[in-house]
């Protein structure tokens, strides 16, 4: 007769976060057995249940107990805080087993139960903190040579991990934290983010937001969970942030918004990346290799910070076409050795530059007279010139339009054209929305199709619309869309899709019939 003998993680502590089949395990048991306070953690779904409970460094015979019970032909759960398979039993219950030659086959049944370990739940109370490549160390040198720990801490802070320490203090063992903060400060900043959490979802949990500098100031002991950032981690509204990737992108609107999936996956947004491409794929791995480490060994004093690329629509106005020499010359200056300088079919030229802090350069730009705008999914003015200015009436209300809708976010990029006659040469029909001023008032046109072969013109919507009521009307029709636009709809897709705008019906454009090639040509 075999029993089973179930290796149970209960999570942090409080019930709502022991999994499901955890709960069950323990419900079969004939015995619980694990250290005292867990006991109690639990004492809830073990009423009624033989349990054996022993003091913390009894965790050998805990498991001999935990097995002889399941010989036997027991149900036995023997339990740990967090994972069982993190600085738990599992994997004493196991070496007790081989010791004494158990097989799978024909032994007693063992079935570990994962928990949520410390590392997810602190996690959980601090915010997003290891969002990228992390790692456990327990400073408890009570099993292990302190020499060795004193070693992962090292690699782990020259790796630029975030780093989950378990262990960190007891009673007795009060200098490792000091060791390990002493060690880490070796290569991160002092500033770098820690966040302490002390009883996760238990009763007297307590979180506690710090800097590697400042984190022994605060109570560190057995029940507290030491995370440490690593160099790109931040706080923000009180809580611990880490990015998921090494590059992020400012536009205008100070939303930082992340390149956006198709873009990531270009080579040229991920030059930090092991690409297999028709270059790469022709030099050694070694040499790639030798270059990583090469990286790594420079970077130790100076580890790396957030890349961040800040990009912005830059134009000398809505209206106005002409840069002045002094303007060109604050462009290249915001752009500096390695920015970009990029001409666009849209009426701006779109400047991307590396830095940390945009604020400088925003304001040297606009001291040179430039106007801003953010760059991607936003509404932008795309005027005419007005003749030089000759046929100006239009000109206030297109001002009114950049002011009030340029650079408003929106599901997918939106240019409203405005050209003030009705010679319409600057294309104003073929944008997302134009309007066109004729006769002391405004056609308008709506959802053209922008781009590819079926481009086709906006539907051609009203005529007369009095001066004073286009900004409401592209107003409303700018909200109803940015309200429910589907993500990446254009708004052609969009006019299609619900039918009417603002009362005015969607037409299909006539798409040409196009004869087939014959064969051969
Ligand atoms: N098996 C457990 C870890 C046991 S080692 C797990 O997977 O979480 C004990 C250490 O775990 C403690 O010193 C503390 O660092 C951490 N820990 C466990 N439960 C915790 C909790 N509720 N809150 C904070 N830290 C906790």
């Amino acid at each position: 007769m075999t029993g089973t003998l179930y290796v149970v993680g209960f999570g942090p502590g409080h019930e709502d976060h022991i999994t499901g089949r955890a709960k069950q395990a323990l419900r079969e048991s004939d015995y619980v057995i694990g250290y005292k306070t867990y006991m109690e953690l639990v004492a809830p779904l073990i009423e009624g249940k033989e349990v054996i409970s022993t003091g913390m460094s009894e965790e050998v015979s805990r498991a001999q107990a935990a097995v002889r019970q399941a010989e036997r032909g027991k149900t036995v759960s023997v339990i740990s805080s967090g994972d069982a398979g993190v600085y738990g039993m599992a994997g004493l219950v196991y070496e007790v087993l081989a010791e004494q030659g158990w097989k799978r086959d024909t032994g007693i049944r063992v079935e570990i139960i994962p928990g949520i370990s410390a590392i997810n739940s602190c996690a959980s109370l601090l915010g997003a903190p290891i969002m990228h490549d992390s790692c456990t160390i327990s400073l408890s040198d009570h099993l292990t040579p302190w020499e060795l720990i004193a070693k992962r801490i090292d690699a782990a802070g020259a790796a630029d991990f975030v780093i989950a320490l378990y262990n960190p203090k007891s009673g007795r063992r009060t200098k490792q934290i000091e060791e390990a903060q002493r060690i880490l400060l070796k290569y991160r900043n002092p500033e770098t983010p820690v966040g302490l959490v002390k009883s996760a979802y238990r009763d007297r949990e307590e979180v506690v937001m710090t800097t590697l500098r400042n984190m022994l100031d605060h109570e560190i002991g057995m029940l507290t969970t030491v995370v440490i950032g690593n160099s790109t981690t931040f706080f923000y509204e009180g809580l611990m942030i880490t990015p998921r990737g090494y590059t992020r992108k400012y536009t205008l609107t100070e939303e930082k918004q992340p390149l956006r999936p198709h873009e990531r996956l270009r080579p040229e947004n991920e030059p930090w990346a092991l690409h297999g491409g028709k270059n790469e794929a022709k030099r050694p791995l070694k040499e790639l290799g030798l270059q990583a480490l090469a990286a790594i060994e420079k970077k130790k004093n100076a580890p790396p910070a957030v890349k961040t690329i800040f990009e912005a629509a830059v134009s000398p106005g809505v209206v106005n076409k002409h840069f002045t020499p002094q303007q060109l010359i604050a462009i290249s200056e915001a752009a500096g050795e390695t920015g970009t300088i990029e001409y666009t079919p849209h009426h701006y030229v779109l400047l991307k530059t590396e830095t940390s802090s945009p604020q400088p350069i925003i304001e040297k730009l606009k001291e040179a007279g430039l106007s801003l705008a953010p760059a991607g999914d936003v509404v932008t003015i795309k005027a005419c010139d007005f003749c030089n200015g000759d046929k100006g009436d239009a000109i206030p209300y297109t001002e009114q339009l950049g002011r009030e809708l340029g650079g408003l976010g929106v599901p997918k990029e939106l240019r409203i054209g405005v050209n003030g006659c009705g010679m319409a040469c600057y294309g104003a029909v073929n944008e997302d929305i134009g309007i066109v001023y004729r006769k002391g008032a405004f056609d308008l046109f709506l959802g053209a199709k922008v781009v590819s072969r079926t481009a086709h013109p906006g539907v051609y919507a009203a005529e007369g619309i009095p001066p004073e009521k286009v900004v409401p009307m592209l107003t409303r029709i700018v909200k109803e869309y940015r309200e429910s636009g589907h993500p990446n709809e254009r708004f052609f897709k969009y006019f299609k899709r619900v039918g009417e705008v603002e009362g005015f019906a969607h037409r299909d454009m006539p798409v040409p019939d196009i004869e087939p090639m014959p064969c051969g040509e």
